[in-house]
C-alpha cells in the first residue's frame, strides 16, 4: 500500500459541468487544477477558471478529450501529479488508467485491473455472483457456438431473453428475443454487431425483465479496506437508455431491502479490493434486485447522493487517491430527506433534436434546497461535438413532495434563450400522475412520450 501522498496539481481530463465540479473539489482541498481543452472549448468556464489550461487538440473528441497520449503529456508538461477522468471519455478505459500510472501519475479512480474486470460484463457478473450479489439469471458465461447448446441455454433461462455483448456499453449491443424460433438469427446478428462496434464478438444471455426499475447503489472504497455504500438512486426515467431524471432514495422500496443489497455491494468491493467511487446497477422487479453491471467511475447523478448523505463524493475520490482512509463508518452514513436531479439538455423537449448554438440569456433559479451544476453562462456556445447536457438542477427536500415542489419552482424560474432545452419535458414529467405516485419502470417515459404524440 502506498504511503499517503498529497498532490500539488490535478489535471482534469474532461470538460463541461463535471470539469467544474472536479475543480471545485480540488479547490476545496487546496489543490491547483490543470484544464485540458479542445479548440472549440477555448472560452469555456473550465478553461478560464483553471489555474493552468492547455489546448490539446481540435474540436473532435477523438483528437482531444479521448487522446490519451496528449493528456498524459499535458500532465507532464504542467507538473500535474494526478489525473481525474470525470465521466465519459477515458473514465472507464483501463489502458488509459494503466498508461497514467506507468507515467508515474496517480489515476483518481479504481485500478486498471478493476476497470478491466468490470468492463467485461461476463467477468463482472461472474465476480459479483461469487461475492453474493444477486444477478439476472442467465448463461453464466459466454454463449457457445453450437446452436442447439444456445437453444438449450435460452430454454432453461426462459423466454423472453436478452442477448448482450460482453464488451457492450452505452445501451448498444443487445437484442431482446421473444421466442425460440428467433433466437439463432438474433444471436448471429448481435454477434456481428458486437464484433463491429466493440471488436469483441463474445455474447451472453439473460432473462429479459419486462417491467423493471433501474436502481443503483453508490459505493466508496479506500485503500485501507473500508468499503461503504451510500444509499440508492432510482434512475428509471430513461429514453433510449439515457437517464433523464434521477432521485434518491428510490420511492417505495423498503430501506431494509436496500440496506441488504448495499451491504452485499460493499462486501463485493472488499473482495475485489475495489478503490474509489463506483456504482452497482440493478434491475428491480417484484421486490427482487438483479445486478446488471458496475460503473467504475463518478456518475452524472452523483449529486443526489451527496445531497441525501452530506458526503462530498468527488473530494472523497481525491482523498482516497492520496491514500487517506475514509473517516466515516457505515453506521454513520445516514440518508435523510429526498433529492431529485433533472438533466437539462440542449435539445427539443419532445423531438429530442439537438439544439446547439449561443445562449443569449441564462437566468438560474435559487433558494432553499436548490443546487445547480453547470458550466454555462450568458453568451456560452453549446457545441455540437459533445453531449448536450448544459445543467443539472438538483432539488432537496425533507420529503419527496417538498423536493418535487422546489424543483417545479426552480424550473419555472429558469430562463434560457435562444436555444431549445428539455425544461418543458421535465415540467410535464413533474406533473405526471404515475411519476408523482413513484416507482415507474424503465419503459414509462417512452410509453408516456408515445401517448403524447
Ligand atoms: P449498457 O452498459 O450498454 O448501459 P446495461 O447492461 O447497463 O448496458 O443495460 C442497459 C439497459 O438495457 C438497462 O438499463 C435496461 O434498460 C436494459 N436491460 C439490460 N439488461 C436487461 C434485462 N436482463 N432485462 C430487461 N432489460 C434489460
Amino acid at each position: 500500500m502506498s504511503a499517503p501522498q498529497r498532490f500539488g496539481r490535478v489535471l482534469i481530463a474532461n470538460r463541461g459541468e463535471i470539469a467544474l465540479r472536479i475543480q471545485r473539489a480540488c479547490r476545496q482541498l487546496g489543490l491547483e487544477t490543470v484544464a485540458v481543452y479542445s479548440e472549440a472549448d477555448a472560452q469555456s468556464r473550465h478553461v478560464l477558471e483553471a489555474d493552468i489550461a492547455l489546448c490539446i487538440g481540435p474540436a473532435s473528441a477523438a483528437r482531444s478529450y479521448l487522446d490519451a497520449a496528449s493528456i498524459i503529456l499535458a500532465a507532464k508538461v504542467t507538473g500535474a501529479t494526478a489525473i481525474h477522468p470525470g465521466y465519459g471519455f477515458l473514465s472507464e478505459n483501463a489502458d488509459f488508467a494503466e498508461a497514467v500510472e506507468k507515467a508515474g501519475i496517480t489515476f483518481i479512480g479504481p485500478t486498471p485491473d478493476s476497470i478491466r474486470l468490470m468492463g467485461d460484463k461476463i467477468t463482472a457478473k461472474q465476480t459479483m455472483q461469487a461475492s453474493g450479489v444477486p444477478c439476472v439469471p442467465g448463461s453464466d458465461g459466454p454463449l457457445p457456438e453450437d446452436e442447439n447448446a444456445i437453444l438449450d441455454l435460452a430454454n432453461s433461462v426462459g423466454f423472453p431473453v436478452i442477448v448482450k455483448a460482453s464488451g457492450g456499453g452505452g445501451g448498444r449491443g443487445m437484442r431482446v428475443v421473444w421466442s425460440a424460433d428467433e433466437l439463432i438469427k438474433a444471436v448471429a446478428l448481435t454477434r456481428k454487431e458486437a464484433q463491429q462496434a466493440f471488436g469483441n464478438p463474445t455474447l451472453y444471455l439473460e432473462r429479459f425483465m419486462q417491467k423493471p426499475r433501474h436502481i443503483e447503489i453508490q459505493v466508496l472504497c479506500d485503500t485501507h479496506g473500508t468499503a461503504l455504500w451510500l444509499g440508492a438512486r432510482d434512475c428509471s426515467l430513461q429514453r433510449r437508455h439515457q437517464k433523464v431524471l434521477e432521485e434518491a432514495p428510490p420511492p417505495g422500496i423498503p430501506s431494509e431491502l436496500i440496506a441488504e443489497i448495499g451491504a452485499r455491494c460493499a462486501q463485493a468491493c472488499r473482495n475485489i479490493e475495489y478503490r474509489g467511487a463506483g456504482t452497482f446497477e440493478f434491475l428491480y422487479e417484484d421486490g427482487i434486485f438483479a445486478f446488471i453491471e458496475m460503473n467504475t467511475r463518478l456518475q452524472v447523478e452523483h449529486p443526489i447522493t451527496e445531497e441525501t448523505t452530506g458526503i462530498d463524493i468527488v473530494c472523497a475520490q481525491i482523498e482516497i487517491a492520496q491514500g487517506k482512509p475514509l473517516m466515516i463508518a457505515q453506521n454513520a452514513v445516514q440518508t435523510s430527506g429526498h433529492a431529485i436531479e433533472c438533466r437539462i439538455n440542449a435539445e427539443d423537449p419532445f423531438t429530442f433534436a439537438p439544439s446547439p448554438g449561443q445562449i443569449s440569456q441564462w437566468n438560474l433559479p435559487g433558494g432553499a434546497g436548490i443546487r445547480i451544476d453547470t458550466h454555462i453562462v450568458a453568451g456560452s456556445v453549446v457545441q455540437p461535438y459533445y453531449d448536450s447536457l448544459i445543467a443539472k438542477v438538483i432539488a432537496r427536500g425533507a420529503t419527496r413532495e417538498e423536493a418535487i415542489q422546489r424543483l417545479k419552482v426552480a424550473l419555472s424560474e429558469m430562463q434560457v434563450e435562444t436555444i431549445a432545452t428539455n425544461i418543458p419535458l421535465h415540467q410535464a414529467l413533474l406533473c405526471d400522475r404515475d411519476f408523482l405516485k413513484g416507482g415507474v419502470d424503465i419503459h414509462h417515459l417512452e410509453h408516456w412520450l408515445e401517448k403524447r404524440e
